[in-house]
């Protein structure tokens, strides 16, 4: 499909904000009274650049990779996703390879704007830019990693499992580009939205790296706790109590012109603790400020593209429990409402606009509680 095919075919899209974010599964659950699939995730590469210290893929990370399956039997797929309003591009680094961007990544894109749906790549933008020009015009949401207040600690983070020494000042480079990445992505009109974590490395200075995000130009800030997620699973656990610390720091500070999309959290509208109940209440009642339900088996698959293995995510404990070769991604769907792990974190709460835990926190945090027992607490 040629740039004017796509543009002729391009439906009009609503902007995305704190009140349009289709990621969210609560806006199909609302819409259609069950949890349905409109979001696909694609991993289209393993390999990186990088090795950080949190990477929740990074045990599947290689240095060369077999072939990926057509891109044409991908496109077949999404194209029986009845309800489909949103695509991810996912890794390693997506676009580590030239190839992947140009024979995978822009079609993909490409087909979004066609279908008139929203599309996002995660990548650690450190690159040539030359790789993301490409990608640009066709893309949404450029999703980052920043959990740093300076080089060097983009350095010790970055490169902390690469198993061989890095410069300092090789790390600066890539620190560098990834600045002037984000800056130029954001000014040719794609949403680069920051993620941070907030882990035992940055719950005391999420202020400032908060302060960075916003100079580099990114439009939404993004800000999830960090799970024990298998390749980052012997790294320190914080508090329920030191995470609410860190949002607190953040809403005090944080510059409430840019989006802030909290995701993740580990505290519902349900909790026994009176003060995780009126910090969601804080953040529902913040401008500009979002908290969004888990996509993960909710309203998003994650497709291998290399083996055509379908997950709840791309970096879950739970096994594929099917493949795109012999099976419609609805019908995978299906199955995996059903099983026991997607019913232990069904529920739904429509006053609280929460549709229940994420897998991993449910493990850490609430092991033995039943959530279908338990409702939201209107104080
Ligand atoms: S939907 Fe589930 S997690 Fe959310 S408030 Fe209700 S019971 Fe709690």
């Amino acid at each position: 499909m040629t740039m004017i095919d796509v543009q002729q075919t391009r439906k009009p899209l609503s902007i995305l904000s704190p009140t349009n974010d289709p990621w969210d599964p609560i806006r199909s659950l609302q819409q259609y009274g069950r949890h349905r699939l409109t979001s696909v995730e694609m991993t289209v590469s393993n390999l990186c650049n990088m090795r950080c210290e949190h990477c929740a893929v990074g045990d599947t990370l290689v240095i060369s990779e077999p072939a990926k399956l057509p891109l044409k039997q991908m496109l077949e797929r999404l194209d029986e996703v009845e309800h489909l309003e949103t695509i991810s591009i996912t890794g390693g680094e997506p676009s580590f390879s030239d190839r992947t961007v140009r024979e995978y990544m822009v079609p993909l894109l490409q087909y979004a704007r066609s279908r008139g749906i929203r599309s996002q790549i995660n990548s650690n933008v450190t690159l040539p830019y030359s790789r993301y020009e490409q990608l640009a015009p066709y893309l949404d949401v450029m999703h980052i990693s920043f959990n740093y207040t300076s080089a060097e600690d983009f350095h010790q983070i970055g490169f902390a499992k690469a198993g061989h020494q890095v410069s300092l000042e090789t790390a600066t480079k890539l620190y560098e580009r990834m600045i002037d990445n984000t800056r130029r992505l954001s000014d040719t009109g794609v949403l680069v939205s920051a993620e941070s974590m907030i882990n035992y490395r940055t719950f005391d200075k999420m202020d400032e790296i908060h302060r960075l995000i916003v100079e580099m130009g990114c439009q939404r800030h993004e800000v999830h706790p960090m799970y024990p997620s298998s390749f980052a699973k012997d790294l320190p656990v914080l508090s329920r109590q030191q995470m609410l610390g860190a949002i607190d720091q953040l809403l005090q500070t944080r510059d409430k012109s840019v989006w802030m999309l909290f995701g993740t959290l580990p505290f519902y509208q349900c909790s026994d603790h009176s003060s995780e109940r009126e910090l969601l209440r804080r953040l529902a009642n913040e401008p500009n400020v979002t908290v969004r339900n888990d996509p993960d088996g909710r309203n998003r698959l994650n497709v291998n593209l290399f083996t055509g293995d379908v997950f709840v995510t791309d970096f879950s404990d739970v096994p594929a429990f099917g493949n795109i070769n012999n099976t419609k991604l609805e019908d995978l769907f299906d199955k995996w409402l059903d099983h026991s792990l997607a019913q232990s974190v069904n529920c739904h709460c429509p006053a609280a606009a929460c549709c229940g835990p994420n897998l991993l926190v449910k493990d850490m945090y609430y092991k033995d509680v039943n959530f279908h027992e338990r409702t939201a607490i209107s104080d």
